[in-house]
């Protein structure tokens, strides 16, 4: 099946940080899979910015070595490689001094759409967004997408919020989280409002609890310093899994348009309870399999800093109430695997007897490391000898049900770069949700830091510290097992 290219107006990109991590490994190659699929018009514009004197020249042999190790495929094509490079330029700003601000305005082209990534430190975003205004840089139509962390805590998080609105209106503000620019994110919602099957079942009456696990197998090393101040509630829970609990509990909206779906999100937030200590499972990794411990890579002997959170909560509303959700996410895990499941409760009555066993349907949503549905479903084990019960999975993998794409499923910083150059904010955090979801973590990390909490550790490439399976077992439950 070929994909189908929605044409967009001719944009200037500008990307604060382009010679930064993010820049090189997701928006630079985003931009030029994007370029290949005919989604940069011609006068479209990618401008690098930032500190280090460079030479235009010498940035775009930068990005092409950076769309060689970063881009697959796509990027093999020299000719193809060096038509995108036409596109692209570079201006050193610093975003707190006065150089550079001018030769950037004369690189933009008037009336064309205007985007500014800040792919920049978060101490940046502010002077920043001033700069941009006190240059004369931003036009009515100019967006600006801004990366996590949106903030540390509610107060700061609020802080930027009206620090960002005295030079944008929220229409203009994309507060990033790329896990909803994922193909299945959006597939969850085309799942539960799509069709009649799903949306009857989805309440508590029915579905017996929720997991949502994001786990990685990489440490922190490199990182250190800023997932000392962070931890995984922080940098995952906060966001990455708060925005995919909001999509699962959140009540159909009216249209699939930014602020009806935004309204909906919000409403699960403020509804959730306050997590209680014995609800959450903290943990540290310590060296196992030739990895050092968590507190070698971030060089503090001493750290109290949790690398994995595992929790109980509760939508408090009449759709879910006496249905928990468990969150579960860290680092150092033995797999990487993040995926959402829907577990439904057992059949009120088995008609075929105890030795058929305990047989549930679960839907599965799988994000990473592959992208698919599927659809646990009982049925009878063939053969002779009884009616003995099995479950099978009803598979929903895009690639085997759709066929290839031309282009293959779109990495999700394409698609929300280009829902910026579009306007869609659907995708993207309003302030209102960054704040309550703020308003709900704050708490939880306040608790850990009055009480002098130690994480529990755990085995570097373990499941997690075994505290986490314990608060399962409790509630007569356990999660699903990490894909190997
Ligand atoms: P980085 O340190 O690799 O790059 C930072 C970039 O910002 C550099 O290009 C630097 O020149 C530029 N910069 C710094 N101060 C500046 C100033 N005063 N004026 C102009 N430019 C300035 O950082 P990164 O890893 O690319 O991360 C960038 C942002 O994206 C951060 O907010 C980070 O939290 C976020 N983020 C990064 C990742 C990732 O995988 N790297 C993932 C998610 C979010």
């Amino acid at each position: 099946m070929v994909s189908r290219i929605i044409p967009v107006e001719p944009f200037d990109l500008v990307v604060f940080g382009g010679t930064g991590d993010l820049a090189r490994r997701k928006i630079l190659p985003a931009l030029f899979r994007r370029f290949c699929s005919g989604q940069m018009p011609d006068g479209s514009k990618v401008v690098g910015a930032a500190r280090s004197a460079l030479s235009s020249e010498a940035y775009r042999a930068t990005v092409s070595t950076a769309l060689k190790e970063f881009a697959g495929e796509l990027a093999l094509d020299d000719a193809q490689v060096a038509e995108f490079c036409e596109h692209v330029d570079y201006v050193a700003v610093d975003a707190r001094g006065e150089g550079g601000w001018s030769e950037l305005a004369a690189l933009l082209t008037p009336g064309s759409v205007r985007a500014f990534y800040f792919s920049v430190g978060p101490g940046v975003f502010s002077d920043l967004a001033k700069g941009l205004k006190r240059h004369g840089l931003v036009e009515d139509d100019t967006r600006i997408v801004v990366e996590k962390p949106f903030g540390h805590d509610l107060e700061s998080a609020q802080a930027l919020n009206s620090e960002l609105a005295q030079y944008f209106d929220e229409g203009q503000i994309y507060r990033i989280d790329h896990y909803l620019g994922k193909e299945t994110v959006q597939n969850l919602m085309a799942v539960r409002f799509g069709n009649m099957l799903f949306e009857p079942l989805w309440n508590a009456q029915y579905i017996d609890h929720i997991q949502i696990t994001v786990a990685e197998t990489v440490g922190v090393a490199g990182r250190g310093d800023y997932y000392e101040k962070s931890g995984a509630m922080r940098d995952m829970v906060q966001n990455h899994l708060m925005q995919l609990l909001c999509l699962i509990a959140m009540e159909p909206p009216a249209q699939f348009e930014p602020d009806a779906v935004r309204d909906e999100k919000l409403k699960v937030i403020r509804a959730l309870d306050n997590v209680q200590p014995h609800h959450i499972v903290r943990g540290q990794y310590t060296a196992a399999d030739g990895a050092a411990a968590y507190r070698e890579d971030v060089d503090n002997a001493r750290s109290k800093t949790e690398s994995f959170v595992a929790l109980k909560c509760q939508v408090n509303n009449w759709r879910w109430a006496g249905t928990p959700f468990y969150l579960r996410t860290g680092k150092r895990l033995s797999a990487r695997d993040s995926e959402i499941t829907v577990v439904f409760k057992d059949t009120p009555h088995s008609i075929f007897g105890p030795e058929a066993g305990r047989h549930r349907n679960e839907l599965n949503i799988q994000l990473q490391p592959n992208e698919g549905i599927t659809l646990n479903v009982t049925i009878k084990e063939p053969g002779p000898g009884g009616m003995r019960l099995v479950d099978v999975p009803l598979d929903m993998s895009f690639a085997e049900a759709l066929g290839p794409s031309a282009e293959g499923t779109p990495d999700a910083y394409e698609r929300l770069i280009m829902d910026v150059i579009r306007g869609n904010q659907t995708l993207f955090m309003r302030d209102d949700e960054v704040e309550a979801a703020w308003a709900w973590t704050d708490p939880i990390i306040r608790g850990w830091e009055a009480r002098g909490d130690v994480p529990k550790p755990y085995d570097a490439f373990s499941d997690g510290p075994d505290d986490a399976e314990l608060m399962m077992r409790r509630d007569a439950r356990a999660w699903r097992g990490l894909d190997k």
